[in-house]
């Protein structure tokens, strides 16, 4: 597919179903990793359409959700201090940290900016020497490689009022992380496409030897997860657990080279906090030892923050496909993008946002077998 219209194509969407009613044979639990791949299926009504043997799993992939309580506090602490302009992709603001959120430090007159690119941040650094500016910097390995370009380019042009708080996470920890919890109940993973774009599908294919479980390296249009599910169905019923790359329009085995070395020179692997999941050793970024001097934590230091989560809020189950977010008790009610107690209702990819957005007046069905 290249074109937006052959994304829309309706006789191939039916060709694609039909493959998958006619292969299914048996119960299948596949995961789709990426937080876009739900919202393309759950705003389709993909999961809806496929045989009932076959159960789509969310994952964990939405950068936002998983973005730490504590980095968040963090975020607040710096962004209430006067002689700093935060600067954060819009979809941060309204998450909620244990008290309030950016939205509210910005509407108590703190100076909080919403910036398109990393670099933005960098120019409004140098345009306003007096102020200090500090960038937000989550995401997983599709938004790292700007940031760290950002990161590369402040240290080369000796620029000493620009910081970043830094948060990155890794797909491939996570993943493995989740194949060895007890509680997997996953056959198969549908792979985020883009973080495949930047570091290529190498490191998945350990796991699939490993773990005999196939992967497929998806899109995020809806005939894009149709094939991932196609192909992974196929796998399953055939008994192969192969690494295949469905995405070849945007994926390339190596990956982005420029973008993994820009990556490797500003960043090193470090254990990471997920939100509402906990600790995943080696599954997260931070900046280099040369880079240190930009690091926000370090000088403003908010280190020692302290966090409270919401005990309403079910999210770290959301994220590890535990319950849909129909099976927390605030869903709806407690709990709405108005009024958020979750990451997860907040975020542009969040299982519990895609959920109310579009399946709102469902009726919740609670899987058997599911932890909760
Ligand atoms: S519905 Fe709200 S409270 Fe429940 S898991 Fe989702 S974000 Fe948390």
């Amino acid at each position: 597919m290249r074109y937006l219209d052959e994304f829309n194509d309706p006789a191939l969407a039916r060709r694609l179903l039909d493959d998958v009613h006619r292969a299914t044979t048996r119960p299948w639990a596949i995961m789709e990793v990426c937080g876009g791949q739900t919202h393309s299926i759950v705003r389709h009504g993909i999961d809806q359409l496929l045989p009932e043997a076959i159960e789509l799993i969310h994952g964990p992939g939405c950068p936002v959700c998983v973005t730490p309580l504590e980095v968040i506090d963090r975020a607040l602490a710096i962004a209430s201090r006067p002689e700093v302009v935060f600067c954060s992709f819009g979809d941060m603001l309204r998450v909620p940290g244990s008290e309030h959120d950016l939205l509210t430090v910005k509407s108590r007159g703190g100076d909080v900016r919403v910036v398109y690119s990393p670099l933005d941040a960098l120019a409004l650094a140098e345009a306003e020497p007096d102020r200090q500016v500090v960038l937000f910097a989550i995401g997983f390995e599709t938004t790292a490689p700007a940031n760290a370009l950002a990161v590369l380019q402040a240290h080369q042009r000796g620029v000493t009022n620009f910081s970043v708080l830094v948060s990155h996470v890794l797909v491939p920890p996570a993943v493995t992380a989740i194949l060895a919890s007890p509680s997997c109940r996953v056959q198969a993973f549908l792979l985020a496409g883009h973080v495949c774009s930047v570091m290529g599908t190498g490191q998945y294919a350990p796991l699939v030897r490993q773990h005999r479980v196939p992967m497929v390296v998806t899109g995020f249009e809806p005939l894009d997860v149709l094939e991932g599910i196609r192909r992974a169905v196929l796998q399953l019923e055939s008994g192969r657990a192969e690494l295949e790359n469905a995405y070849p329009r945007a994926v390339r085995d190596e990956g982005n080279e420029a973008a993994r070395r820009v990556l490797a020179d500003v960043f090193e692997v470090c254990d990471r906090t997920w939100r509402g999941i906990g600790t995943i050793p080696a599954s997260g970024l931070r900046l280099a030892e040369p880079y240190r001097r930009l690091d926000a934590e370090a000088r403003f230091d908010v280190g020692a923050i302290r966090t409270g989560e919401s005990p309403l809020c079910r999210s770290g189950e959301v994220l590890q496909g535990l319950i849909t977010p129909h099976e927390c008790e605030a869903f709806g009610t407690r709990c709405t993008p108005r009024a958020p107690l979750g990451a997860t209702m907040v975020s542009g990819e969040g299982a519990c946002a895609a959920y109310y957005r579009y399946r709102r007046l469902d009726q919740p069905v609670a899987a058997p077998g599911r932890g909760g």
